[in-house]
């Protein structure tokens, strides 16, 4: 049977990750119906019955592909014809270095290239439940405010803990920036646990003095409000953020998230610590650390100066800062295989922010993933996933299986996650000196890790790219 010939691919969700999915496929010859809801039915956030409407900024953030991972994957999209980028490209407007678009030209772009394709039907209307059997490839990408009733219908034939309602994001930091001469690897009471070591987490020790500057400096935090959609969550009350547990008294810290009981300061074992932050390894890589129990609403420029008050994390980067959202997303490392099918039932593929990335960017280049998957499997063929060093391969990975789940965090740790260098596969060696031979120092070394990360995920995308060139019957708009 001629690709042609083949059952469309169902997409549902026109919105960022839907419309990449569609132009990738299309572009192969893949005959596309694209189901969107609006103006049927809205979310609380989009205005609008564009598709690919951005629901808040206009930015599509960094654009230097030399030094910012987010960067490397507009680069990498732009590679790989993604439409998205295309549109962002030619309704750009002044933003410094990102890339920022006028969103009305944007959307239009978008709504407009997607409706003119022969291959592709957008069809308006909720799809209100598991997508119907006879729909043997489907695409859902139906973002942060999925309906409830596609939703609750996921939810009942994956599990129970398959999606989360909203998400509740501790910082994450770079190892490589935490001061380890401060800091200590031990397990509270050296418990071994399952798969555990009994030295799995990393401490950071205070003193009273110090405990007593950091929970007033929290509870003095200026916190973001949550939008009117979000209020009254119950989520609010099974997760406390951090300066929620602070204002509740000074001692609850003490004995909630930064209790010191089962540590002992490797680096000065006579002394007790009065109280502890403890950091969870967050990748498989062991590149990234999370800030146990540091859910915040705090701003992030606050949290940035908060948490480096802390012990050891004086110089600590942040991979991620937290926050709390409306967002609905899927326990993905347990759920989906490799290549972004639903393991339950792999006519099921899920593309953007329900997998679990966050951003318009993210959320596109996980569209285009999924749109390429498709299209192989629609010629016959298995799936050519990109390598790991790849910034569209370090998080696909994360998401399908690069996190680390702990029996101690539950069974729903993984949280959203934007594209960082700390999700990349880290260098066999990292730069000590620049193109000149001078010795690099403090920050310059940082910055040259960066820059070869960068050029390693580029010319591995490119080769990847050309090794599975499937010669798309037409280009990019
Ligand atoms: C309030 C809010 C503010 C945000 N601000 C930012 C920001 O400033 N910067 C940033 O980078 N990211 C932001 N995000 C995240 C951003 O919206 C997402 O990363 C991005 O839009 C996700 O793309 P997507 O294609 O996965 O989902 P979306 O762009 O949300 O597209 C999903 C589409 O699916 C449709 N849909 C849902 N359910 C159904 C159904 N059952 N049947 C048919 N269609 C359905 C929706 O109408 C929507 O058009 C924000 C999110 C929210 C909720």
């Amino acid at each position: 049977m001629s690709i042609t010939e083949k059952r469309p691919v169902h997409i549902v969700g026109g919105g960022l990750a839907g419309c990449e999915a569609a132009w990738q496929l299309a572009r192969r010859g893949s005959a596309v119906v694209l189901h969107e809801m609006r103006p049927t039915r809205s979310t609380d956030a989009h205005k609008t019955d564009s598709l690919a409407e951005l629901v808040c900024s206009n930015s599509f953030r960094s654009d230097d592909s030399s030094n910012n991972a987010v960067g490397v994957l507009h680069a990498e999209m732009r590679r790989l014809g993604s439409l998205i980028m295309a549109c962002a490209d030619s309704h750009q407007i002044p933003a410094g270095g990102a890339l920022a678009v006028d969103r009305e030209g944007f959307a239009e772009a978008v709504t407009a290239a997607i409706t003119a394709h022969p291959l592709i039907t957008v069809e308006r209307g909720e799809v209100a439940g598991l997508p119907p059997d006879e729909w043997d490839s489907v695409i859902v990408a139906t973002g942060p405010l999925t309906s409830p009733a596609l939703a609750e219908a996921i939810r009942a034939r994956a599990d129970e803990q398959a999606l989360a309602f909203f998400d509740a994001i501790a910082p994450i930091i770079h190892f490589d920036s935490i001061d380890m001469d401060v800091c200590w690897f031990q397990s509270r009471y050296d418990k071994m646990g399952p798969g555990g070591t009994g030295a799995d987490y990393i401490n950071c020790p205070m003193d009273k003095e110090q405990y007593e500057a950091f929970v007033a400096a929290l509870v003095a935090s200026d916190t973001v409000p949550f939008r009117e959609f979000e209020a009254n969550t119950p989520y609010f009350d099974g997760c406390l953020p951090i300066e929620v547990m602070a204002a509740r008294g000074p001692e609850t810290l003490r004995h909630g998230p930064m209790k010191p009981m089962g540590l002992t300061n490797a680096h000065n074992p006579t002394v007790k610590a009065y109280a502890v932050v403890q950091l969870r390894q967050d990748n498989a890589l062991g590149t990234l650390y999370n800030m146990v129990g540091f859910q915040t609403k705090t701003r992030h420029s606050e949290q940035v100066r908060l948490f480096r008050m802390i012990p050891g994390l004086e110089k600590a980067e942040f991979a991620r800062l937290g926050g709390l959202h409306r967002n609905t997303y899927l326990n993905s490392p347990r759920l989906l295989d490799a290549s972004l099918r639903l393991k339950a039932l792999p006519r099921l593929r899920f593309a953007g922010q329900i997998t679990g990335c966050e951003g318009y960017v993210e959320s596109s280049a996980m569209g285009l993933m999924a749109g390429l998957f498709a299209a192989a499997e629609q010629r016959g063929e298995a799936p050519a996933l990109p390598p790991p060093t790849t910034a569209h391969g370090a998080l696909l990975n994360h998401i399908t299986g690069g996190h680390i789940e702990t029996v101690e965090a539950g069974p729903r740790s993984f949280q959203p996650m934007n594209i960082n260098f700390g999700l990349f596969p880290p260098l066999d060696a990292n730069p000590t000196r620049d193109t000149e031979g001078n010795r690099l120092r403090g920050a310059q070394k940082t910055v040259a890790k960066k820059q070869v990360l960068a050029a390693r995920a580029l010319a591995d995308l490119d080769a990847w790219a050309k090794a599975n060139a499937d010669e798309p019957n037409e280009a990019a708009a």
